[in-house]
Protein backbone atom coordinates (compact mmCIF):
# COMPACT_ATOMS: atom_id res chain seq x y z
CA UNK A 1 0.00 0.00 0.00
CA UNK A 2 3.49 2.44 0.73
CA UNK A 3 4.84 1.81 -2.21
CA UNK A 4 6.10 4.79 -4.21
CA UNK A 5 4.32 5.11 -7.73
CA UNK A 6 3.53 7.44 -9.84
CA UNK A 7 -0.24 7.64 -8.80
CA UNK A 8 0.96 8.37 -5.03
CA UNK A 9 3.39 10.56 -6.23
CA UNK A 10 0.29 12.73 -8.26
CA UNK A 11 -2.34 12.56 -5.88
CA UNK A 12 0.07 14.01 -3.46
CA UNK A 13 0.82 17.03 -5.83
CA UNK A 14 -2.69 17.54 -6.23
CA UNK A 15 -3.38 17.57 -2.87
CA UNK A 16 -0.68 19.52 -2.11
CA UNK A 17 -1.35 22.37 -4.67
CA UNK A 18 -4.98 22.26 -3.15
CA UNK A 19 -3.36 23.15 0.08
CA UNK A 20 -1.52 25.75 -1.38
CA UNK A 21 -4.31 27.44 -3.06
CA UNK A 22 -6.42 27.46 -0.52
CA UNK A 23 -3.63 28.69 1.86
CA UNK A 24 -2.92 31.94 -0.35
CA UNK A 25 -6.22 32.79 -1.84
CA UNK A 26 -7.89 36.19 -0.75
CA UNK A 27 -11.20 36.78 -1.03
CA UNK A 28 -12.69 33.23 -1.40
CA UNK A 29 -16.43 32.88 -1.61
CA UNK A 30 -18.57 32.15 1.41
CA UNK A 31 -19.96 28.31 0.58
CA UNK A 32 -23.78 27.78 1.22
CA UNK A 33 -25.44 24.67 2.11
CA UNK A 34 -27.34 21.95 -0.69
CA UNK A 35 -29.64 19.73 0.08
CA UNK A 36 -28.42 15.98 0.38
CA UNK A 37 -30.64 15.37 -2.22
CA UNK A 38 -29.13 18.01 -4.48
CA UNK A 39 -25.40 17.14 -3.40
CA UNK A 40 -25.79 13.50 -4.44
CA UNK A 41 -27.18 14.44 -8.23
CA UNK A 42 -24.10 16.33 -8.86
CA UNK A 43 -22.06 14.14 -7.62
CA UNK A 44 -23.42 10.79 -7.67
CA UNK A 45 -22.36 7.16 -6.36
CA UNK A 46 -19.08 7.48 -4.79
CA UNK A 47 -18.90 4.59 -2.83
CA UNK A 48 -18.63 1.56 -5.03
CA UNK A 49 -17.05 -1.88 -5.21
CA UNK A 50 -14.25 -0.91 -7.58
CA UNK A 51 -13.71 2.92 -6.07
CA UNK A 52 -13.86 5.79 -8.56
CA UNK A 53 -10.44 6.97 -8.28
CA UNK A 54 -8.86 9.69 -6.43
CA UNK A 55 -8.50 11.98 -8.98
CA UNK A 56 -12.49 11.60 -9.93
CA UNK A 57 -13.15 11.61 -6.15
CA UNK A 58 -10.94 14.74 -5.57
CA UNK A 59 -12.57 16.83 -8.25
CA UNK A 60 -15.80 15.98 -6.84
CA UNK A 61 -14.59 16.90 -3.67
CA UNK A 62 -13.20 20.30 -5.38
CA UNK A 63 -16.02 21.44 -7.78
CA UNK A 64 -19.10 20.36 -6.05
CA UNK A 65 -19.04 19.60 -2.20
CA UNK A 66 -16.18 21.80 -1.23
CA UNK A 67 -18.64 25.01 -2.15
CA UNK A 68 -21.02 23.62 0.47
CA UNK A 69 -19.35 24.49 3.19
CA UNK A 70 -18.28 27.68 5.07
CA UNK A 71 -14.90 28.63 5.36
CA UNK A 72 -14.93 29.92 8.94
CA UNK A 73 -11.96 32.02 8.47
CA UNK A 74 -13.43 34.49 5.50
CA UNK A 75 -13.02 37.77 6.89
CA UNK A 76 -16.65 38.13 6.89
CA UNK A 77 -17.67 35.13 8.53
CA UNK A 78 -18.45 37.00 12.10
CA UNK A 79 -21.04 34.15 12.83
CA UNK A 80 -21.32 31.78 16.06
CA UNK A 81 -17.41 32.13 17.51
CA UNK A 82 -15.35 31.60 13.51
CA UNK A 83 -11.79 30.56 13.58
CA UNK A 84 -9.14 31.93 11.65
CA UNK A 85 -5.87 29.14 11.54
CA UNK A 86 -2.82 30.54 11.16
CA UNK A 87 -1.04 29.19 7.70
CA UNK A 88 1.82 27.71 9.80
CA UNK A 89 -0.94 25.67 11.84
CA UNK A 90 -2.56 24.58 9.01
CA UNK A 91 0.21 23.35 7.59
CA UNK A 92 1.33 21.42 10.11
CA UNK A 93 -1.80 19.87 10.93
CA UNK A 94 -1.11 18.25 7.64
CA UNK A 95 2.23 16.91 8.78
CA UNK A 96 0.12 15.61 12.22
CA UNK A 97 -1.42 13.60 9.85
CA UNK A 98 0.77 12.42 7.86
CA UNK A 99 2.68 11.18 10.87
CA UNK A 100 0.49 8.83 11.97
CA UNK A 101 1.25 9.72 15.65
CA UNK A 102 -1.15 8.02 18.71
CA UNK A 103 -1.12 10.62 21.06
CA UNK A 104 -2.59 8.64 24.13
CA UNK A 105 0.93 7.65 26.11
CA UNK A 106 4.36 8.92 25.82
CA UNK A 107 5.20 5.70 25.03
CA UNK A 108 4.47 5.92 21.29
CA UNK A 109 3.81 9.81 21.21
CA UNK A 110 7.01 11.16 22.97
CA UNK A 111 8.23 13.67 20.25
CA UNK A 112 4.47 15.09 19.93
CA UNK A 113 3.48 15.08 23.47
CA UNK A 114 6.52 17.01 23.98
CA UNK A 115 5.79 19.86 21.56
CA UNK A 116 1.89 19.69 22.51
CA UNK A 117 3.31 20.44 26.01
CA UNK A 118 5.73 23.42 25.22
CA UNK A 119 2.58 25.24 23.83
CA UNK A 120 0.50 24.19 27.40
CA UNK A 121 2.96 25.83 29.38
CA UNK A 122 2.71 29.08 27.37
CA UNK A 123 -1.14 28.69 27.52
CA UNK A 124 -0.56 27.85 31.45
CA UNK A 125 1.38 31.07 32.26
CA UNK A 126 -1.02 33.32 30.89
CA UNK A 127 -3.88 31.68 33.41
CA UNK A 128 -1.37 32.73 36.68
CA UNK A 129 -1.89 29.55 37.81
CA UNK A 130 0.80 27.83 40.22
CA UNK A 131 3.55 26.41 38.92
CA UNK A 132 1.87 22.72 39.70
CA UNK A 133 -0.99 23.57 36.83
CA UNK A 134 -1.15 21.57 33.92
CA UNK A 135 -3.04 20.49 31.29
CA UNK A 136 -3.97 18.30 28.26
CA UNK A 137 -5.37 19.29 24.42
CA UNK A 138 -8.73 18.24 23.67
CA UNK A 139 -11.64 17.63 20.64
CA UNK A 140 -12.87 21.25 22.07
CA UNK A 141 -14.37 22.84 25.03
CA UNK A 142 -17.15 20.77 25.33
CA UNK A 143 -14.71 17.68 26.08
CA UNK A 144 -12.50 20.23 28.09
CA UNK A 145 -15.58 20.70 29.99
CA UNK A 146 -16.32 17.42 30.51
CA UNK A 147 -13.26 16.24 31.49
CA UNK A 148 -13.27 18.96 34.18
CA UNK A 149 -16.26 18.89 35.70
CA UNK A 150 -16.07 14.57 36.23
CA UNK A 151 -12.82 15.63 37.59
CA UNK A 152 -14.48 17.77 39.72
CA UNK A 153 -17.66 15.57 40.85
CA UNK A 154 -14.89 12.67 41.71
CA UNK A 155 -12.97 14.92 43.58
CA UNK A 156 -16.16 15.45 45.36
CA UNK A 157 -17.28 12.16 45.68
CA UNK A 158 -13.86 10.67 47.33
CA UNK A 159 -15.24 12.24 51.05
CA UNK A 160 -17.88 9.25 52.06
CA UNK A 161 -20.28 11.70 53.13
CA UNK A 162 -21.75 12.87 49.30
CA UNK A 163 -21.64 9.33 47.85
CA UNK A 164 -24.86 8.51 46.38
CA UNK A 165 -25.74 12.04 46.32
CA UNK A 166 -26.89 13.50 42.55
CA UNK A 167 -24.38 16.70 42.10
CA UNK A 168 -25.14 20.37 41.88
CA UNK A 169 -23.80 22.78 40.30
CA UNK A 170 -24.43 26.83 39.99
CA UNK A 171 -23.81 28.39 36.65
CA UNK A 172 -25.46 31.21 34.99
CA UNK A 173 -27.98 31.91 32.06
CA UNK A 174 -24.74 33.16 29.94
CA UNK A 175 -23.22 30.32 30.66
CA UNK A 176 -22.42 27.69 27.60
CA UNK A 177 -24.96 25.30 26.44
CA UNK A 178 -21.97 22.80 26.59
CA UNK A 179 -22.22 23.23 30.48
CA UNK A 180 -26.24 22.23 30.77
CA UNK A 181 -25.44 19.39 28.26
CA UNK A 182 -22.46 17.52 29.88
CA UNK A 183 -24.13 18.23 33.49
CA UNK A 184 -26.58 15.36 31.32
CA UNK A 185 -24.05 13.18 30.48
CA UNK A 186 -22.47 12.86 33.79
CA UNK A 187 -26.21 13.26 35.38
CA UNK A 188 -25.83 16.15 37.88
CA UNK A 189 -28.48 18.74 38.08
CA UNK A 190 -27.73 22.43 36.52
CA UNK A 191 -28.88 25.74 38.82
CA UNK A 192 -29.22 28.90 36.53
CA UNK A 193 -28.71 32.35 38.11
CA UNK A 194 -30.85 34.57 35.96
CA UNK A 195 -28.80 36.59 34.73
CA UNK A 196 -27.25 37.38 31.22
CA UNK A 197 -24.69 39.98 32.08
CA UNK A 198 -21.75 39.18 34.06
CA UNK A 199 -21.97 37.06 37.28
CA UNK A 200 -21.36 38.89 40.55
CA UNK A 201 -19.97 37.38 44.08
CA UNK A 202 -22.46 38.60 45.88
CA UNK A 203 -25.27 37.22 43.48
CA UNK A 204 -23.69 33.69 43.78
CA UNK A 205 -23.54 34.37 47.65
CA UNK A 206 -27.29 35.36 47.75
CA UNK A 207 -27.92 31.67 45.23
CA UNK A 208 -26.32 29.12 47.60
CA UNK A 209 -27.64 31.13 50.76
CA UNK A 210 -31.18 30.81 49.37
CA UNK A 211 -30.44 26.75 48.69
CA UNK A 212 -32.13 23.97 51.00
CA UNK A 213 -30.36 22.24 53.38
CA UNK A 214 -30.19 18.86 50.80
CA UNK A 215 -29.73 20.97 47.80
CA UNK A 216 -26.63 22.64 49.60
CA UNK A 217 -25.03 19.32 50.63
CA UNK A 218 -25.63 18.37 46.63
CA UNK A 219 -23.33 21.79 45.35
CA UNK A 220 -20.15 20.85 44.61
CA UNK A 221 -18.89 23.48 41.79
CA UNK A 222 -19.62 26.73 40.31
CA UNK A 223 -18.92 27.20 36.39
CA UNK A 224 -17.65 30.70 35.66
CA UNK A 225 -17.46 32.14 31.86
CA UNK A 226 -14.47 34.08 30.98
CA UNK A 227 -16.07 35.92 27.94
CA UNK A 228 -19.40 34.43 27.07
CA UNK A 229 -19.97 33.31 23.96
CA UNK A 230 -23.40 35.62 23.26
CA UNK A 231 -21.73 38.65 24.46
CA UNK A 232 -18.00 38.57 25.09
CA UNK A 233 -18.80 39.06 28.94
CA UNK A 234 -16.22 37.81 32.21
CA UNK A 235 -17.91 36.65 35.28
CA UNK A 236 -16.17 38.59 38.49
CA UNK A 237 -13.91 35.43 38.58
CA UNK A 238 -12.11 37.17 41.28
CA UNK A 239 -15.19 37.57 44.00
CA UNK A 240 -16.70 33.46 42.62
CA UNK A 241 -13.26 32.40 43.41
CA UNK A 242 -13.48 33.89 46.79
CA UNK A 243 -17.15 32.53 47.58
CA UNK A 244 -15.89 28.70 46.08
CA UNK A 245 -12.90 28.97 48.32
CA UNK A 246 -15.42 30.29 51.28
CA UNK A 247 -17.66 27.79 50.47
CA UNK A 248 -15.45 24.85 49.25
CA UNK A 249 -16.46 24.58 46.14
CA UNK A 250 -14.89 23.26 42.84
CA UNK A 251 -14.03 26.34 40.82
CA UNK A 252 -14.13 26.06 37.21
CA UNK A 253 -13.42 28.97 34.11
CA UNK A 254 -15.04 27.93 30.98
CA UNK A 255 -12.93 30.39 28.69
CA UNK A 256 -13.44 28.62 25.44
CA UNK A 257 -14.18 31.35 23.34
CA UNK A 258 -12.14 34.43 25.81
CA UNK A 259 -8.92 31.93 26.46
CA UNK A 260 -6.88 33.58 23.91
CA UNK A 261 -7.57 37.38 25.19
CA UNK A 262 -5.56 36.37 28.17
CA UNK A 263 -2.42 37.27 26.12
CA UNK A 264 -3.90 40.56 25.30
CA UNK A 265 -2.37 43.21 27.69
CA UNK A 266 -5.55 45.52 27.03
CA UNK A 267 -8.07 43.18 28.72
CA UNK A 268 -6.42 40.83 31.23
CA UNK A 269 -7.17 42.68 33.51
CA UNK A 270 -10.94 41.61 33.49
CA UNK A 271 -9.48 37.92 34.17
CA UNK A 272 -8.34 38.73 38.10
CA UNK A 273 -9.14 35.80 39.90
CA UNK A 274 -8.81 33.24 36.91
CA UNK A 275 -5.52 32.58 38.85
CA UNK A 276 -7.48 30.63 41.24
CA UNK A 277 -9.57 28.40 39.41
CA UNK A 278 -9.51 24.74 39.67
CA UNK A 279 -10.17 23.96 36.25
CA UNK A 280 -10.02 25.92 33.35
CA UNK A 281 -11.18 25.68 29.19
CA UNK A 282 -9.96 27.44 26.54
CA UNK A 283 -9.95 26.41 23.26
CA UNK A 284 -7.26 26.84 20.62
CA UNK A 285 -9.59 26.86 17.51
CA UNK A 286 -11.13 29.38 18.57
CA UNK A 287 -8.74 32.64 19.38
CA UNK A 288 -5.39 31.09 19.44
CA UNK A 289 -5.59 30.47 15.24
CA UNK A 290 -5.74 26.78 15.39
CA UNK A 291 -7.33 24.28 12.94
CA UNK A 292 -10.51 22.46 14.10
CA UNK A 293 -10.42 20.52 15.93
CA UNK A 294 -8.21 21.93 19.18
CA UNK A 295 -9.50 22.63 22.45
CA UNK A 296 -7.93 22.80 26.41
CA UNK A 297 -8.46 21.89 30.00
CA UNK A 298 -6.01 22.84 32.42
CA UNK A 299 -5.87 21.47 36.04
CA UNK A 300 -4.82 23.22 39.15
CA UNK A 301 -3.99 20.25 40.38
CA UNK A 302 -3.59 17.31 37.78
CA UNK A 303 -2.82 14.77 39.90
CA UNK A 304 -7.16 14.89 40.58
CA UNK A 305 -7.79 14.39 37.08
CA UNK A 306 -5.77 11.14 36.77
CA UNK A 307 -7.42 10.11 39.49
CA UNK A 308 -10.81 10.49 37.60
CA UNK A 309 -9.54 9.82 33.93
CA UNK A 310 -6.45 7.13 34.30
CA UNK A 311 -7.93 3.68 32.15
CA UNK A 312 -7.22 0.89 33.23
CA UNK A 313 -6.91 -2.56 31.49
CA UNK A 314 -4.08 -5.21 30.84
CA UNK A 315 -3.33 -4.47 27.61
CA UNK A 316 -2.72 -0.94 29.12
CA UNK A 317 -0.09 -1.65 31.64
CA UNK A 318 2.91 -2.09 29.54
CA UNK A 319 2.16 2.30 28.68
CA UNK A 320 3.30 2.78 32.41
CA UNK A 321 6.21 0.72 31.69
CA UNK A 322 10.01 2.67 32.86
CA UNK A 323 10.50 2.98 29.41
CA UNK A 324 7.44 4.75 28.48
CA UNK A 325 8.11 7.09 31.69
CA UNK A 326 6.48 10.37 30.84
CA UNK A 327 3.49 12.26 30.12
CA UNK A 328 0.40 10.46 28.98
CA UNK A 329 -2.53 12.58 28.29
CA UNK A 330 -4.58 9.85 27.90
CA UNK A 331 -4.57 10.12 32.21
CA UNK A 332 -6.03 13.89 32.44
CA UNK A 333 -9.42 13.78 29.86
CA UNK A 334 -11.91 11.85 28.56
CA UNK A 335 -10.44 10.10 25.38
CA UNK A 336 -8.23 7.03 25.18
CA UNK A 337 -6.62 7.38 21.72
CA UNK A 338 -6.17 10.84 21.17
CA UNK A 339 -4.54 13.03 18.17
CA UNK A 340 -1.91 15.07 19.06
CA UNK A 341 -4.34 18.12 17.90
CA UNK A 342 -2.13 20.70 19.95
CA UNK A 343 0.80 19.78 17.75
CA UNK A 344 -0.52 22.38 14.73
CA UNK A 345 -0.28 25.35 17.87
CA UNK A 346 3.22 24.09 18.47
CA UNK A 347 4.60 24.94 15.30
CA UNK A 348 2.87 28.00 14.80
CA UNK A 349 3.84 29.38 18.02
CA UNK A 350 7.17 28.45 17.64
CA UNK A 351 7.06 30.00 13.91
CA UNK A 352 5.74 33.02 15.05
CA UNK A 353 6.42 33.64 18.24
CA UNK A 354 4.12 34.95 21.06
CA UNK A 355 4.00 38.65 21.00
CA UNK A 356 2.30 38.06 17.14
CA UNK A 357 -0.56 35.91 19.14
CA UNK A 358 -0.98 38.56 21.46
CA UNK A 359 -1.14 41.25 18.07
CA UNK A 360 -3.82 39.25 16.44
CA UNK A 361 -6.05 38.79 19.45
CA UNK A 362 -6.11 42.51 20.28
CA UNK A 363 -6.57 43.09 16.62
CA UNK A 364 -9.94 41.19 17.00
CA UNK A 365 -10.44 43.01 20.25
CA UNK A 366 -10.06 46.56 18.43
CA UNK A 367 -12.16 45.14 15.24
CA UNK A 368 -15.09 45.54 18.33
CA UNK A 369 -14.35 48.81 19.05
CA UNK A 370 -14.46 49.87 15.62
CA UNK A 371 -17.59 48.36 14.64
CA UNK A 372 -18.83 50.41 17.95
CA UNK A 373 -18.04 53.08 16.30
CA UNK A 374 -19.34 52.65 13.18
CA UNK A 375 -22.45 51.83 14.59
CA UNK A 376 -22.71 54.15 16.54
CA UNK A 377 -22.28 56.63 13.92
CA UNK A 378 -24.82 55.44 12.01
CA UNK A 379 -28.12 56.41 12.20
CA UNK A 380 -29.95 52.73 11.00
CA UNK A 381 -28.19 51.07 13.94
CA UNK A 382 -28.09 51.25 17.33
CA UNK A 383 -25.37 49.27 20.53
CA UNK A 384 -27.54 47.00 22.52
CA UNK A 385 -24.63 47.36 24.93
CA UNK A 386 -20.36 48.24 25.23
CA UNK A 387 -18.49 45.83 22.31
CA UNK A 388 -16.87 43.27 25.21
CA UNK A 389 -14.00 41.72 24.25
CA UNK A 390 -14.65 40.68 20.67
CA UNK A 391 -18.35 40.42 20.51
CA UNK A 392 -20.50 43.40 19.53
CA UNK A 393 -24.50 43.17 19.34
CA UNK A 394 -26.82 45.68 18.19
CA UNK A 395 -30.25 46.51 16.67
CA UNK A 396 -30.99 47.37 13.24
CA UNK A 397 -33.94 49.77 13.81
CA UNK A 398 -37.05 48.94 13.29
CA UNK A 399 -36.45 45.31 12.28
CA UNK A 400 -38.08 42.61 13.30
CA UNK A 401 -36.78 39.35 13.88
CA UNK A 402 -37.64 37.85 10.55
CA UNK A 403 -36.02 40.69 9.30
CA UNK A 404 -32.86 39.56 10.69
CA UNK A 405 -33.48 35.76 9.11
CA UNK A 406 -34.00 37.50 5.85
CA UNK A 407 -31.13 39.36 5.97
CA UNK A 408 -28.44 36.96 7.64
CA UNK A 409 -30.15 33.78 4.44
CA UNK A 410 -29.54 36.40 1.43
CA UNK A 411 -26.20 37.48 2.44
CA UNK A 412 -25.29 33.85 2.53
CA UNK A 413 -26.81 33.32 -0.88
CA UNK A 414 -24.93 36.07 -2.32
CA UNK A 415 -21.43 34.25 -0.71
CA UNK A 416 -21.20 38.04 0.62
CA UNK A 417 -21.48 37.13 4.27
CA UNK A 418 -22.13 35.27 7.36
CA UNK A 419 -23.85 37.30 10.20
CA UNK A 420 -26.09 35.66 12.52
CA UNK A 421 -29.33 36.95 14.88
CA UNK A 422 -29.12 36.41 17.96
CA UNK A 423 -31.19 36.86 21.66
CA UNK A 424 -30.29 39.50 24.19
CA UNK A 425 -32.34 39.28 27.23
CA UNK A 426 -33.19 42.40 29.59
CA UNK A 427 -35.48 41.91 32.24
CA UNK A 428 -37.97 39.27 31.63
CA UNK A 429 -37.94 39.96 27.44
CA UNK A 430 -35.65 38.38 24.73
CA UNK A 431 -34.63 40.44 21.69
CA UNK A 432 -33.51 39.37 18.26
CA UNK A 433 -30.56 41.72 17.80
CA UNK A 434 -27.61 41.21 15.30
CA UNK A 435 -24.10 39.92 16.61
CA UNK A 436 -20.61 40.09 15.10
CA UNK A 437 -17.85 38.05 16.92
CA UNK A 438 -14.68 39.31 15.63
CA UNK A 439 -11.32 36.60 15.80
CA UNK A 440 -9.41 36.84 11.77
CA UNK A 441 -7.32 39.49 12.31
CA UNK A 442 -7.40 39.84 8.25
CA UNK A 443 -11.03 41.60 9.02
CA UNK A 444 -11.42 45.20 7.76
CA UNK A 445 -12.82 48.58 8.51
CA UNK A 446 -14.70 48.39 5.09
CA UNK A 447 -15.88 44.43 5.77
CA UNK A 448 -17.81 46.01 8.37
CA UNK A 449 -18.94 49.12 6.67
CA UNK A 450 -20.60 46.91 3.88
CA UNK A 451 -21.87 44.47 6.25
CA UNK A 452 -23.71 47.51 8.02
CA UNK A 453 -24.89 49.36 4.75
CA UNK A 454 -26.10 45.89 3.95
CA UNK A 455 -28.88 46.52 6.44
CA UNK A 456 -31.40 48.57 4.10
C1 LIG B 1 -17.49 27.33 22.02
C2 LIG B 1 -17.67 27.22 23.47
C3 LIG B 1 -17.77 25.97 24.10
C4 LIG B 1 -17.82 24.68 23.32
O1 LIG B 1 -16.61 24.43 22.69
P1 LIG B 1 -16.52 23.41 21.45
O2 LIG B 1 -15.09 23.53 21.07
O3 LIG B 1 -17.47 23.90 20.42
O4 LIG B 1 -16.88 22.08 21.96
C5 LIG B 1 -17.84 25.94 25.47
N1 LIG B 1 -17.86 27.07 26.18
C6 LIG B 1 -17.78 28.29 25.62
C7 LIG B 1 -17.80 29.51 26.50
C8 LIG B 1 -17.69 28.41 24.24
O5 LIG B 1 -17.62 29.62 23.67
Amino acid sequence: MHKIDIELVEMTMDVMKYAIDRLSATQSKIGKPKSEAKLKELVGETITDKGIGGEYAFNLWKKYLMKATVPIDHPRHLAFVPASPTRASIMFDLVTSASSIHGAYWMEGAGGIFCENEAMKWIVSLTGLPDSAFGVFTSGGTAANLSAMVTAREYWRKNDAFKGEKGLIITSIGAHSSIKAMAKVIDVDVLLVDTEDRLHGEELQHTIKGLTKQQRKRLFSVVATGGTTNAGIIDDLEGIANICEKENLWFHVDAAYGGGALAADSVRHLFHGIEKADSITIDPHKWMFSPYDCGAVIYKNPELAKEAHSQEGSYLDIFKDEGADGFNPTDYQIQLTRRVRGLPLWFSLATHGTDRYKEAVERGIELAQIAGKLITEDPNVELVREPSLSCVLYRRVGWKPEDYTNWTYENHRKGFALVTPTKWKTGDTFETVSRFCFINPDTTEKDIKMILDSMV
